[in-house]
């Protein structure tokens, strides 16, 4: 039975990172957890991040749930570059003329939290580098 468990547990544990379990973000795709909406079209949604890292932060996601950006394939191509285009027009609409910063993290080392797809936007302020 441990033996079982180990792969019932593995099982889990992939199913979560293909992105058969809704996260968080499919919920504020459907509406039942609330969120400020910037932008939205018939393949992403922008919405304002909930703990902002800089004065201005949004989330550009697809609402198809690819669930991190090791996951993509040459398919997604088109949408990668949409996400991006938008992610571009909406900073454009937040006044960030003095630039921002573009962030998606994949995975354990990169710091993924929310296994959905979605890139960061952060400005209002002076960026600097390293990332932590
Ligand atoms: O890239 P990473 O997965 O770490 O980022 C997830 C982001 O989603 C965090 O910045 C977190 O604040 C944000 N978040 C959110 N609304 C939620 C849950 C998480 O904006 N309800």
């Amino acid at each position: 039975a441990g033996g079982q468990d180990g792969e019932v547990g593995k099982a889990q544990r992939a199913a979560a990172e293909v992105g058969t379990e809704p996260t968080i973000f499919s919920r504020i795709i459907d509406r039942s957890v609330p969120a400020t909406i910037l932008y939205e079209d018939d393949e992403c949604l922008v919405f304002r991040d909930v703990a902002p890292q800089a004065p201005v932060h949004f989330l550009v996601i697809p609402k198809r749930p690819i669930p991190r950006l090791s996951r993509v394939g040459p398919q997604d191509a088109q949408l990668l570059g949409h996400l991006m285009v938008v992610a571009a027009r909406t900073a454009q609409a937040e006044g960030l003329s003095d630039g921002y910063r573009l962030v998606i993290n994949d995975g354990k080392h990169g710091a993924q939290s929310v296994y959905h797809l979605h890139l960061h936007v952060l400005g209002g302020r002076q960026m600097s580098w390293p990332p932590g």
